[in-house]
Order: C-alpha cells, then structure tokens, then sequence
C-alpha cells in the first residue's frame, strides 16, 4: 500500500547556475559561493540556461524577416508573450509588453499616463516605484507616508484618494513584496481601494513574482511590472502587463521601426505616422527574443515546479534565518509592519558596533557568502527603519554605530528557489562568529567600498 500523499510535497531545489562555483578566501582556501543576493539578481535556472541554448543556433530577427529562422524567432517570441499571459493570469483584453526592466516598464507607464494623472505612491517604495512620476508637467504625484502596517496603508491610501480633486484620471503604484524587509503588502485591498475611488493601479511585482504565484485579475490590479533578472532569467528584459487603453492612446515610448505601422511623406516636408496599437507600439527596434524567451521558460519552470511547493520551502529558510539571528542580541531585523509579517525571502538588518559594508566584506572575504549592503534604492524607507539620515558608509572598519546609535546603512540577505540549507546555515554560524569574534582580517576603504587589505 502507498503511504498518503502530503499535502504539499517538500519541492527539490530548483536547479540554477553557479551552484559549483568556488571562491577563494582571504584567510586560505576556497568554498562554494553562497549566492544570498538573490533579490538584486537571482542566478539562471538551469533549465532557462537550457532552452535559451537550445534556441540559440536558431536565433534570428522578429518580425523583420521571410527566412525560416526569423520565423521561427517570430513565433517563440510572440509564444513567450502567451506564456507570460498565462503566468500572470492575465485578462484577454490586457496587453503584455516587453521591456529592459521593471524600471523600464514603470517609465513606460509613466510616460503613457493620460494628461492630467494624479499618481500616488507611498514613499517606501523602491526609487524605480518612487521617481517616474515626476518627469512630466502634466501629471502630478502625492507621496504618501510610511505605513506601520498593512491596514494603515490601505487607511492612508483611501484617505489621499479621498481627497483628490475632481474626477480625473489617478494612479497608484505599489510595491508587491519589498525589496529591503521582504514584506508582503496588502496589494488586493490596495487595489479595492483604487478602485472605489476611480484610481488605477499598477503592481511593482519585481521581488514578489519570483517567490509567489502573482494573478493579476485575481489581485484586481490595471498593471503589473517584473524583471527578467529577479525571476532567474538575467538576459535583459522585463515585462509591463495590463490594461491596453492608456498604452493605446499614448505616445509610443519610442520612436522607430517595429511600433509603426505606416509611415509616408507629408506634402509640407514632414512625415506623417500609423503607430500600431498593439504591444509593438511600445517595443520599437529588434526586440531581445532570448530575453524574452527566457522569462517565458522561467514562468513555465517556476508554474510546473509549483508555488505551493516553492513557498513552503522558502518558509523554511526564513524561519533558519530569523531563529539564527535571533539568537544575537547585536543584530536588528529591519521591518516596518513587525517582525513577524508575512515576507519573502529577503531580511535586511544592521549590526550594532558593525559598519555595514565591513559585515558584508566580511561574511564574502572570509565566508563566501554574497549578501548587498547598503541603502537598496529605497533611501525614504530606509531613512524610517534606521531612524536616521542615511549616507555613505564611514570609514570601513570603523564602527558606524556603536550600540544604541543609529546605523547609517544596512545588511541585506535574499535567496530564493535555488537556495540550499547549507547557505543559510552557513550566513547564520558566519554573522554569530563575526559578532563573538571580530573580522579575522583587517579591510580598507577603496572607492567607497571595503576591501581587504591585500
Ligand atoms: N522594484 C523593486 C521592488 C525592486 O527590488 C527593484 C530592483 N531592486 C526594482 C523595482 C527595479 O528593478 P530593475 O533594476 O530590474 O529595473
């Protein structure tokens, strides 16, 4: 008889690049590189690495040419777009269009908002959420204060829209999962307030798509943005999708061959333009078919392996990490709806009596452990965990803040789908010897970063 199946299957690790990779140590010898930067930039699934080298020797130009390969490219590539669909949930009327980046896809949207947009967007958010949409004089952005929870958000949300003037067109723009204290945000409530108020909504989903399943119809959002890079597919592109009529209407994002349907000249000298209303109207030049076709394998890698599965196991390592660290009374996890908030995989804290940017030369120079430090494009929300005016690591090797003082910057360890226990493990045993025992090697200030002495 067959022993009953558990409800969630503990999932494999998903295979990725680099998982051999040894570095050398500054003390001797070398280890395997713990990859814990995954919210920077994830490494390759194995299988994204396989089907782009597959695909490579029959790569060719989109939409641009008779010969069979440029065929094939064409069909892989508007196939992707179907696979991205998919994996969003996407409704049958919104558009996907492909871009460099999340940052790329939220200028994109910036840039096509209708005249007259009021966009509000809280103050936590990364600077790519945070800064596009200023650049225009005809729309107008409210920055709305740092929510201690995730019902204060929705509160100081509906209390902005609340009190716009008139009727005309707004915007909200929230971060799914943040990339400094990995906390998730109440993006479906946010959405149903937007939405009662006559604003849109687009979701900066570039640290929540590659930990959970992202819906955008079931979330209730007008947009959502991701990154190749995040979502294990690091060849350079990204992905706005959703609502087609603002991008519809607005000015193609540039000017060129692939977004123009027609063009001739005027009797008066000029020329005159059909810009297609499609995606392509937004994807002028060749477009990166092996980018795109990356992230369509990694959302059908990441669908087949299952979320449940990848979620649960993540979990774990969270639980790892917070135990681990708990156990030290120097370290402070950085959070702005508690500690115990519901979070992906990415936990920043600062070190008492640490520089930050010593730990993290630290934990890589003698552990070969790769974490970011520093203030993450999010200097505002930075500013509110640290209580402080963040800045430019001091002196490297100096304490930046003895304890009870204000750290300047932060520690940030992220991991994901390709994450094995051993290098959790390790981070955790690596921050409690660094804290007992001190660095084992003396570093230097080079260009603004710590370094080794040599
Ligand atoms: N939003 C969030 C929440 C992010 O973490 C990042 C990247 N750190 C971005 C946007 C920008 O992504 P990209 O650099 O790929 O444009």
């Amino acid at each position: 008889m067959s022993a009953c199946p558990s409800a969630v299957e503990t999932p494999a690790l998903l295979p990725v690049l680099g998982s051999d990779v040894t570095v050398p140590l500054v003390t001797g010898g070398e280890v395997t590189y713990a990859a814990l930067d995954y919210a920077a930039s994830a490494p390759a699934l194995r299988r994204v690495w396989d089907d782009v080298a597959a695909y490579a020797p029959y790569y060719g130009s989109v939409h641009r040419g008779a010969g069979y390969l440029s065929q094939l490219s064409t069909d892989l590539f508007e196939s992707s777009r179907k696979e991205v669909a998919a994996f969003l949930g996407c409704r049958e009327d919104d558009q996907v269009v492909f871009t460099r980046s999340t940052t790329d896809s939220l200028n994109l949207l910036a840039a096509a908002l209708p005249t007259g947009t009021e966009v509000f967007v809280f103050e936590t958010e990364h600077h790519a959420s945070l800064l596009p949409w200023e650049r225009r004089e005809d729309t107008r952005a409210t920055y709305l204060s740092a929510p201690r929870s995730p019902r204060e958000a929705v509160e100081t949300l509906e209390k902005a829209l609340a009190g716009r003037d008139g009727g005309g067109p707004a915007l909200v723009c929230v971060t799914g999962a943040s990339n400094v204290t990995g906390e998730l945000w109440p993006v479906r409530e946010l959405a149903g307030a937007a939405h009662a108020h006559g604003a849109r909504i687009v979701l900066d989903a570039a640290q929540l798509a590659p930990h959970h399943p992202v819906d955008i119809a079931e979330a209730d959002v007008d947009w959502v943005a991701f990154s190749g890079h995040k979502l294990y597919a690091p060849f350079g592109a990204g992905v706005l999708a959703g609502r087609a009529d603002w991008l519809r209407e607005a000015s193609p994002y540039l000017a060129g061959g692939g977004a123009s349907r027609k063009v001739a000249r005027r009797d008066d000298g000029g020329v005159d333009v059909e810009w297609h209303t499609t995606a392509a109207r937004h994807e002028a030049g060749s477009p990166n078919v092996i980018g795109v076709y990356a992230i369509a394998s990694a959302c059908k890698a990441l669908s087949e392996a299952g979320f449940d599965g990848l979620v649960a196991r993540e979990r774990q390592l969270i639980a790892k990490v917070r135990e681990g660290l708990a156990e030290v009374p120097e370290v402070r996890l950085l959070s702005l709806f508690g500690d115990d908030a519901p979070r992906v995989g990415v936990l920043s804290f600062v070190v008492d009596g640490w520089n930050s940017s010593h730990f993290a030369a630290a934990l890589s120079a003698e552990y070969g452990i790769g974490v970011r430090d520093g203030l993450f494009c999010a200097h505002p929300l930075l500013r509110t965990l640290l209580d402080s005016e963040p800045d430019e690591p001091g002196e490297c090797g100096a304490p930046e803040a003895a304890p009870g003082e204000r750290a300047l910057n932060a520690i940030r360890v992220s991991f994901g789908a390709g994450t094995p226990d051993e290098h959790v493990e390790r981070f955790v045993r690596a921050v409690k010897e660094l804290v007992r025992d001190g660095a084992r090697w003396d570093y230097r200030t080079e260009d603004g970063r710590c370094v080794p002495v040599s």
